[in-house]
């Protein structure tokens, strides 16, 4: 699964609001105490046969299912079926195809059935169940255990909203979906799958596995037959019901299908159509092909996630659907990484599962990592230490996660194994582990994991093993560093080099609490126009390493191959910074340079590393350049600014010119208009919206006259740009389209333009335009109370005091109830 929406405020929230006093350590809460040990078996799921239909005013399921077992190992009189909230009429064993009522104790959680007889561990058995799934009636229920996952979701079942389609569909994990079928709701157990829906005629379905058989009905509906016939968890089964439109591509002999709502469905190929290479891609890197029947990919309204790696049948949520005009600016963003990272799950936790959620990261690391080696192969090795440099600060920024293990035997609940450690600090894990035994012997690794416990479960200590089977190493030393321990190294690097001795020495201290990691690295020592390389093991508190060199390094590279999940405090002079960026060869190498220049542009070589970085051979690093680029400083501005006019004009990624754009739109200089004006013929929202932003900093009237323009077609930045220039320069009557807009946006994008948007609010005319946009801000306000709540508050109360001003006492009123509505939340 990849979650998305919340992640993204969170980051931002931390990063804008201002400091918030340090939180009170608070007292252990009792059940981190409890050891998540993965629960017993004492039957096991074999076959798991369904037949479904819906009453779509009620949000109902009628379900009828044939559910195969046997018992673990000991001999037992019961079972007990996980199922939420449901209606059970009846509940029988069948034998010669005669069903035989059994007695049973329901408790809206659980299903205790006593079994006809004890059964021994050779004896399958299969029971009748016909039930009513009511998953919009599951809190009703008021079960604490029940709690907002419905696994079965009804969109728009009535029709009754405007331009949203009906659509059916499924979300089962972590143990959600024994909300629309009993079952054992564990990652442990796994079971071959056979499911018929009955739907209208005009709808499409989609499911786990080959579509077996499709019957019209006198009635007007068709039931549809798939079977998944190689045996898979629970939380992975899925449904979907709707009108989709489906793009048929393949991979070898299996279809590749992409489901899309009929207006995207043109862009299927745009959007999806590197798949069959990314399923080649990851075959070939793990020497076990793809093993599914078939690989499908659905996108669906209003998906409570990011993705889901549902069997051989991805669920996708609606970010992923773009326009060609919106994926010029994708490039490796959210959405394409998303699809790999679920790609890779139908290996890494469909093939072989995790065995508990406590072992989430023999998934979710996986999945992470997935996404750097599709990024190195795809687009660079440039692209590839971006992303996993990313998914290290995202670990680095978040204070609590030093505290936790990567394999979690104690949470408070089990949703919380999914964050930054289980997915951005397990993936840099991965990369380092790569790096330390050989990209050959890793890989081999991960294929004899595979193999060994195909259509089974693992946990780290598999995953060791065939590590060490491939590469003859022992690895408990790692695992248990990273996989059973917390934290990360906080080194501290410093240098001195002796003349006399001709002797470099380095010191890395580790600073962190607790004690120090084990870290074998490459340290590079280049002098005399070479480059040395040096393999050390830092295994202390405090190690010093020496080096016999022949003249004074023009620099030394500690952790040669940037591949340590530490954080890092390195003494080097700006003169070796430069040499960096000049001669070590990695995207983290580069990017360090910069980030050391950056505050010190005075200096020649700081000047020297910035002016070549807006040069640079990777996109991501020429944007970091553009938006370090110190433009006060008259040195620096004088020769930057031909080379961010050059960028702005012609830079291939449509990114960097939006970025060489902003900075020259705030030097609002009017002789730059031209080319801002030519920018906003470009194809690129990104490049049009910064473009906008820039006439609207030199000329606002004019930008406001040129803003109408794009009403008609606009998305992602130059939506914001409007937004932004409307609420600078525009009156009521720009207000219907900014409010159109702004509600439109998701919870992150509403957070970057709320101010903008708060100033319209306070200074619109109509008492009714500032109460409308008074509810949107509170709704975002209590949304996210947790992260953003004060900051909101902020807003509406500067909102209050300006509807004062304007005699607006009514405004002002709901001002300060919606102030009152996120105190309360
Ligand atoms: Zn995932």
């Amino acid at each position: 699964m990849k979650k998305t929406l919340l992640a993204g405020v969170v980051l931002t929230a931390v990063c804008i609001l201002p400091a918030m006093a340090q939180q009170q350590p608070k007292p252990a809460d009792p059940r981190l105490k409890i050891y998540r040990e993965t629960p017993a078996k004492i039957n096991d799921l074999i076959h798991t046969k369904l037949d479904v239909r819906f009453d779509y005013k009620k949000a109902y399921m009628y379900g009828k299912e044939w559910v195969t077992l046997k018992p673990h190992f000991y001999p037992t009189d019961t079972l007990r079926l996980d199922a939420k909230g449901m209606d059970i009429k009846t509940i029988a064993v069948v034998k010669n195809g005669k069903n035989t009522p059994l007695k049973f104790t329901y408790d809206s959680l659980s299903i205790a059935i006593k079994l006809d007889k004890v059964y021994r561990n050779n004896e399958n058995y299969t029971i009748y169940i016909d039930y009513t799934a009511k998953p919009n009636e599951l809190k009703a229920k008021g079960s604490a255990a029940i709690t907002d996952a419905k696994g079965l979701y009804f969109i728009n079942p009535e029709g009754k909203e405007k331009d949203k389609p009906t659509q059916i569909w499924t979300q089962g994990e972590t143990e959600a979906s024994s909300a629309w079928f009993p079952t054992i709701d564990k990652p442990s157990q796994k079971t071959t799958e056979e499911i018929s829906i009955t739907v209208p005629a005009k709808y499409v379905t989609l499911s786990n596995g080959r579509l077996s058989a499709q019957k019209a009905n006198a009635d007007g509906t068709r039931t549809d037959t798939w079977k998944q016939e190689l045996p898979h968890s629970p939380y992975l089964f899925m449904m979907a019901v709707g009108d989709f439109k489906i793009y048929k591509d393949k991979w070898k002999n299996k279809e590749v299908n992409y489901y899309l709502e009929p207006k995207y469905a043109p862009y299927a190929k745009e959007i999806f159509g590197f798949t069959p290479e990314a399923i080649q891609f990851y075959s070939t890197k793990l020497g076990v092909d793809y093993p599914w029947v078939k690989y499908s990919q659905i996108v669906v309204r209003d998906y409570v996630s990011g993705a889901m790696e549902n069997t051989s049948a991805t669920l996708h949520g609606e970010y992923v659907q773009s326009t060609p005009r919106e994926l010029i600016d994708a490039y490796y963003s959210q959405g394409r990484s998303t699809i790999v990272h679920e790609l890779f799950h139908q290996w890494f936790g469909d093939y072989v599962t995790a065995e508990s959620w406590s072992n989430l990261t023999v998934n979710e690391s996986f999945a992470d990592f997935s996404e750097t080696m599709w990024a190195e192969y795809k687009y660079g090795k440039d692209e590839g230490g971006a992303h996993i440099y990313d998914d290290l600060q995202n670990y680095l920024s978040n204070p609590d996660a030093k505290t936790k293990d990567l394999v979690r035997f104690h949470y408070k609940d089990k949703e919380e194994v999914f964050d930054v450690v289980t997915y951005q600090k397990g993936g840099c894990i991965l990369y380092m582990l790569r790096n330390y035994l050989g990209e050959d012997a890793f890989y081999k690794g991960l294929g004899i994991y595979l193999k060994t416990n195909a259509f089974k479960n693992g946990e780290a200590h598999q995953l060791r093993l065939a590590l060490e089977e491939a590469s003859g190493r022992d690895l408990n030393w790692f695992f248990n560093q990273w996989y059973f321990g917390a934290g990360h190294p906080v080194l501290d690097i410093s240098y001195k080099w002796d003349e006399a001795t001709k002797t470099q020495t380095v010191y890395v201290n580790q600073t962190q609490d607790g004690d120090p990691f084990i870290l074998p690295i490459a340290v590079d020592v280049y002098a005399g126009g070479k480059k040395e390389r040096h393999k050390v093991w830092l295994r202390n508190k405090a190690d010093t390493l020496t080096f016999a060199v022949a003249s004074k390094p023009n620099l030394v590279n500690v952790d040669g191959d940037k591949i340590l999940a530490a954080k890092k405090t390195d003494k080097k002079t700006l003169e070796e910074f430069a040499f960096q960026y000049a001669n070590a060869p990695l995207y983290r190498d580069r990017l360090e340079a910069i980030e050391a220049a950056a505050p010190a542009q005075g200096d020649k070589n700081a000047q020297k590393i910035i002016l070549a970085a807006l040069k640079d051979k990777y996109y991501g690093l020429r944007i970091e350049a553009i938006q370090a680029v110190n433009m006060t400083n008259d040195e620096v501005r004088n020769a930057a600014q031909p080379v961010l006019q050059s960028i702005a004009r012609s830079d291939e990624n449509t990114l960097a010119r939006a970025a060489a754009i902003s900075v020259l739109g705030k030097l609002k200089a009017s002789g730059q208009l031209n080319l801002f004006k030519e920018a906003l013929k470009n194809q690129s929202y990104a490049v049009q919206g910064a473009a906008l932003n820039a006439i609207g900093q030199i000329d606002p009237a004019e930008a406001l006259k040129l803003a109408k323009g794009f009403e008609a077609d606009n998305k992602g930045a130059l939506t914001q740009a409007l937004i932004g220039i409307y609420s600078t320069s525009g009156s009521d009557a720009e207000w219907p389209f900014v409010y159109g807009k702004y509600s439109e946006l998701g919870p992150q994008a509403q957070f970057n333009a709320l101010q903008k948007f708060a100033d319209l609010v306070g200074r619109v005319q109509k008492p009714e335009y500032a109460q409308q946009g008074i509810n949107e801000i509170k709704e975002l306000g209590v949304r996210f109370k947790q992260y953003v709540g004060d900051y909101v508050k902020g807003m509406l109360n500067s909102i209050k005091t300006k509807r004062e001003a304007l005699k607006d006492d009514a405004s002002a009123k709901v001002a300060d109830d919606a102030i009152k509505a996120i105190d309360a939340k």
